[in-house]
Parts: structure tokens; sequence; C-alpha cells
């Protein structure tokens, strides 16, 4: 079986205690990532359609309750 890379580094064979990633290091910095929201503008430059989505799916569960 090949060795996977790190999800984060991706030059790293992934570590069993810390799959997918090869280490706390890589771990730790990819829950950074996501806290600052890196990813998100990243991967979703619109982000004012996103919020009205959001808006839009809970009022129509209150309407329903
Ligand atoms: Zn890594």
């Amino acid at each position: 079986m090949a060795a996977r890379l790190c999800v984060f580094c991706r030059r790293h064979p992934v570590q069993p205690a810390w799959q997918p990633f090869c280490s706390e290091r890589c771990k730790l910095q990819d829950l950074a990532r996501w806290a600052d929201g890196t990813y998100r503008v990243a991967a979703e430059p619109i982000d004012d359609a996103d919020g009205d989505v959001d808006v839009d799916v809970d009022d129509d569960k209150n309407l329903k309750i």
C-alpha cells in the first residue's frame, strides 16, 4: 500500500495518529486556516450569497414549525 500524503502540506506521508495529516503541526495549522476563514474565502468568493441562502433556510424551518 502506498503511503498517502498529508492533506495539508502534501509533502509528508500521513501518520495514523494524525490522519489525514502527517503531524500534529499540520493538523493544527489546518484547523487554524478553517477558523481564520482562509478556506472559505478561497473556495467561496461570493460570501453574501451564501449568507442569504442560510437565512432563507432558517426562515423556512421557522414557518413549518
Ligand atoms: Zn503535513
